[in-house]
């Protein structure tokens, strides 16, 4: 099904759609639920399902995908941030993550970049279950599931560990993780179906801002 008769099939603007859709060269694409929804069109990988939250049990989770990656940090920023010795975070495009309890509360704290890491949180037990980081062009559209908050993290071992650099010397890595002493390239890390997802969702985010500007302020 192409972008046009897809378009139709949700009932309206089928010519805008046409219009959208060749601006963007998107032929998969449900162009009337933005990046809300792309379940069936675009994705390769099968859908899987998680489900977690804070530690008093107000905020609860649920994501129907899989992973993008799963990144074990070594930083010396997560080590503070977390108390411990590393942060494990799974990263999953923001719109498949479903808040289904709870509200979260958010706060700004200095990432490695420089450009912030913002950290979601229960207002109530103030545990962190997840984080967006302003690395790169990813911005929002990424959330960074804190794997421990899952009510099965042994489901998402880490896929690379990073930013080694400043690993506690204690820590014996496994020989056949995938190690880098700082950050990474995604097209030689990721799967070829992740960098797809990735190339898709910033796609989609543009063709939102292209939508916000264009169409639903032309029509009023
Ligand atoms: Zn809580
Ligand atoms: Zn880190």
């Amino acid at each position: 099904m192409n972008a046009e008769s897809l378009a139709e099939k949700h009932g309206s603007m089928p010519s805008l759609n046409k219009v959208i859709a060749s601006f963007f060269e998107i032929d998969k694409v449900c162009l009337m639920h933005a990046s809300n929804c792309h379940k069936g069109e675009i994705m390769t990988t099968q859908e899987d399902t998680y489900e977690g939250g804070c530690t008093c049990g107000q905020v609860r989770y649920k994501i129907n995908s899989s992973p993008l990656i799963v990144h074990c940090c070594h930083c010396r920023w997560c080590q503070r941030q977390t108390g411990t010795v590393f942060a494990l975070n799974a990263l999953f495009e923001a719109n498949h993550v479903e808040l289904i309890g709870g509200e979260v509360s958010e706060i700004v704290v200095p990432s490695p970049s420089g450009k912030g890491q913002k950290i979601a949180r229960c207002p109530k037990c103030q545990f962190a279950v997840w984080s967006n980081y302003y690395m790169g062009s990813i911005k929002d559209l990424i959330r960074f599931i804190r794997v421990g908050t899952l009510d099965n993290p042994d489901r998402l071992p880490p896929d690379i560990h990073i930013f080694t650099i400043s690993k506690q010397p204690w820590i014996t890595l496994p020989p056949d993780d995938l190690v880098v002493d700082e950050f990474y390239d995604y097209e030689k890390v990721w799967t070829k179906g992740n960098v797809q997802r990735r190339e898709f969702f910033l796609k989609s985010a543009t063709k939102e801002a292209f939508y916000a500007v264009f169409v639903k302020s032309g029509s009023g």
